[in-house]
């Protein structure tokens, strides 16, 4: 059986970016980028679960510019064993990538489909979800843990009160939270070993879809800079300023 993981290509997570002058979006010229974090744990868990017996192979997608090979060579120094690559410099918003990643999903027949929760440039969390709806797949977000018993995969979802555990009849589309692995250190003998794995690529254009932006972005701003703090010498003037200045009580 074949996981398929899909990675994106981000600004790296330690970056503190900027938006551009005409707030049209985030100046990325000039920032290091990385696989978006929690892709990582995503390619890890899949790895692990191939180590572990439960699939035969790792298939790593991206879809993005030129560049975005070098976080396909990232996910192969991991443990994946080959790549797609599905070549476009046009930054596609979550449902684009769905109905690319669904082309995807048809040619391979993988048995699971996992994704990060959220790509942290856009903060989407979308794009899994909306995966499988295109495919009626089953769909178990949020995820901490992932078993196979009798075919189908448990997965235990992190949710606000707690964890809820899912069966899914396989396929199944996961998307991977914080917790589900712990991504292994890249050495330079595996990113060496990466370089030797096969990176198949495809022209978005010749996939016939219609990736057209529905969403327009009217203005990315910087958060507003937070206010100095004030030293309270109670906690009677404490009570007071909550009751009287911040209105919170
Ligand atoms: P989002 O819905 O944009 O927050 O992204 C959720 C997940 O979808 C990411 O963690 C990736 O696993 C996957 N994804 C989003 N965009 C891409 C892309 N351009 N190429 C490959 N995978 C992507």
């Amino acid at each position: 059986m074949k996981i398929l993981v899909a990675v994106k290509r981000v600004v790296d997570a330690k970056i503190k970016v900027r938006p551009l002058p005409d707030h049209s979006g985030v100046d990325t010229k000039i920032a290091k980028m990385a696989m978006n974090p929690f892709d990582e744990i995503a390619v890890e868990e899949a790895v692990e679960l191939r180590e572990a017996g439960k699939a035969d192979e790792v298939v790593a997608v991206t879809v993005g510019p030129l560049k975005a090979v070098d976080t396909l060579r990232v996910a192969m120094a991991i443990g994946a064993d080959r790549s797609i690559h599905v070549k476009t410099d046009d930054a596609l918003e979550p449902l684009a990538v769905a109905k690319v990643l669904k082309v995807l999903v048809e040619r391979e027949q993988p048995g699971l489909v996992l994704l990060g929760k959220q790509a942290i440039d856009d903060d989407a969390n979308q794009t899994g979800q909306m995966l499988s709806a295109l495919c009626d797949m089953p769909l178990g977000t949020f995820a901490s843990d992932i078993g196979f018993e009798d075919g189908r995969w448990i997965v235990t979802r992190e949710t606000d009160g707690g964890t809820q555990t899912v069966s899914l009849a396989s396929p199944a589309v996961v998307t991977a939270d914080l917790r589900l692995a712990e991504p292994r250190y890249v050495t330079l003998p595996s990113m060496a070993k990466a370089r030797k794995k096969p990176v198949e690529t495809i022209e978005l254009a010749s996939l016939g879809l219609d990736t057209a932006s529905r969403i327009r972005v009217l203005s990315v701003d910087e958060p507003p800079a937070r206010k100095a703090g004030v030293m309270v010498a109670s906690v009677d003037e404490l009570v007071e300023k909550l009751k009287n200045e911040a209105h919170v009580l």
